[in-house]
């Protein structure tokens, strides 16, 4: 909800996890800074996937492509000619929406109506109420949920057909009105492309117009043979990489859901033709076990299966998140066909063909792609994390129930005094951890408000160092979520924390 969202992003400033980019100069819309935790968090998400797909995996390799490519990539993908979202202008207050995401919104409150009816008879029937029975069979619920399938597929058909005409016409029989000012009165629906154009060249006659990359998938496809030939790699094989890429959203909205400038981390499954449907069960499943290892919760998780598709695509899926504004796409399984990899031979007129030995014979591989955004993720680990928890003092603590292998900070060692040499110990134990972690030391306030602090920050451990230390070379280790303390050996912590934090 609105709340816990608002509290997600006031705390992710709070803790220098992300900020607002330039924000002196009131910042850039849709543009964030990662700060000095949120850049750890976020180097630690790359590095978990990087370390399944490819490290983990013998028949994926990952590169490093540019942002700047050569301009007839992005008209051989398609993106010169379809990246557009319909957008639409508001006369009265200047302002530009997408149609899509108005429409969507539009939705969403319908559906918050769903939820009040649905509240109200549980009230009322107690624990009698039984929510399917009830929504399958209430009339005014039923209503609801009629108009909210036929917007959709209305929707759908008209954005697939491109026919603005019909986009206009449905906001207008919705009379959907400006978020901001309430006002109806818009003009024409238009076609606006996402790409961002630069120049490449220091004369304006000679400088040729380039794009920034609106995804990192292109980098791969034409590498496709480069890679297979000095890798020596065997179909089906992958090819994997992480990196930035830039759209300029129309409205951009939901803190670093919806950047202008963002982080994907994408893979190609090269395979033979006729093997995808085979292939792209099995990248669905897997996925989705990565996701179930970070122990986010399964059921925040769930896919959306497309029924229309791109058109290079013969089969795709999304999976959804539960963000705190309701289930959204955070990654998107695609089975993209030899739609790239063709295109690219036709612009090129270079083959880019596979030769099979068992088969002694020569193909254009089809591609199963999986892609996630880094930052979206960032924010369902973190939006995840962040609860308010009771105590029973009848205190409350917050604290980021980050999975300890992401964690930014993964022990924080705190002398309980600042006297007596307790101090130059905790220097000490942050001298040896810190070859194998990120550890942090902290002396001020006392040791329960450090705690709070650390809990706050996400930090699995707190190692404390008091009397008792200078006797038997013993600390307490706290752990951050059962708020447990034991004595352990200073000997014996870079094992323990190293069971917690290793994948
Ligand atoms: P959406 O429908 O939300 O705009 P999309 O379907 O255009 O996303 P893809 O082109 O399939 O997204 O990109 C793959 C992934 O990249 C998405 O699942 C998402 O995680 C991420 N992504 C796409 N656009 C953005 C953006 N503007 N900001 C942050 N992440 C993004």
């Amino acid at each position: 909800n609105d709340d816990q969202f608002k509290k997600v992003i006031s705390h992710a400033k709070e803790y220098g996890y992300v900020f607002q980019s330039s924000e002196i100069y009131d910042g850039l819309s849709a543009v964030y800074d990662y700060a000095q935790n949120g850049a750890e968090l976020k180097k630690n998400i790359r590095d978990y996937w990087w370390k399944a797909m490819v490290q983990m995996n013998e028949h994926i390799v990952g590169i490093d492509a540019a942002i700047f490519m050569h301009p007839t990539t992005w008209k051989a993908s398609g993106h010169v000619d379809a990246f557009n979202d319909p957008l639409i202008d508001n006369k009265d207050s200047k302002k530009r929406y997408r149609a899509d995401v108005l429409i969507e919104d539009y939705c969403a409150k319908i559906e918050g109506k769903i939820d009040k009816e649905v509240a109200k008879a549980e009230k009322r029937f107690g624990d009698a109420f039984n929510k399917e029975e009830f929504v399958s069979t209430n009339p005014r619920v039923l209503g609801y949920l009629e108009k909210i399938n036929e917007i959709l597929s209305r929707m759908g058909k008209s954005l697939e057909a491109e026919d603005l005409a019909d986009v206009k016409a449905l906001i207008e029989e919705l009379e959907i009105a400006d978020p901001l000012t309430g006002s109806r009165n818009w003009t024409d629906v238009k076609q606006f492309n996402l790409m961002f154009g630069t120049k490449l060249g220091a004369s304006a006659e000679h400088a040729m117009d380039l794009y920034l990359r609106p995804e990192t998938a292109q980098g791969i496809f034409v590498n496709f043979l480069n890679v297979q030939k000095t890798g020596r790699m065997k179909i089906p094989f992958g090819i994997a990489q992480t990196g930035k890429a830039f759209r300029n959203e129309i409205v951009a909205r939901q803190f670093i859901f919806r950047m202008r400038e963002f982080e994907q981390m994408e893979m190609q499954f090269f395979i033979k033709p006729g093997t995808q449907k085979e292939w792209f069960d099995y990248w669905k499943e897997t996925r989705m076990k990565w996701h179930n290892s970070l122990g986010l919760g399964e059921e925040n998780y769930r896919f959306h299966d497309h029924d229309k598709l791109a058109h290079y695509a013969d089969a795709a899926t999304d999976i959804e998140f539960k963000f705190p504004f309701g289930f959204k796409e955070l990654e998107g399984i695609h089975s993209r066909t030899d739609f790239d990899l063709k295109q690219h031979e036709e612009f090129s007129g270079k083959k880019l063909q596979y030769f099979d030995h068992e088969d002694n014979a020569s193909y254009t591989p089809y591609v199963l792609e999986t892609s996630i955004g880094l930052d979206r993720m960032f924010l369902a680990v973190f939006s995840n994390a962040l609860v308010e928890e009771a105590l029973d003092n009848n205190t409350t603590r917050t604290v980021l129930k980050l999975p300890a292998v992401l964690a930014p900070v993964k022990a924080a060692i705190l002398p309980l005094v600042k006297k007596d040499g307790l101090p130059d110990i905790a220097k000490q134990i942050l001298e040896d951890l810190k070859w194998d972690f990120n550890v942090d030391y902290d002396e001020k306030d006392a040791v329960g408000r450090r705690y709070r602090r650390q809990d706050a920050n996400g930090t699995p451990f707190c190692i404390t160092v008091d009397h008792d230390t200078l006797e038997d070379n013993t600390v307490t280790i706290r752990h951050r979520d059962t708020m447990e303390q034991k004595r352990v050996k200073i000997t014996d912590l870079k094992d323990i924390i190293k069971a917690e934090v290793d994948v």
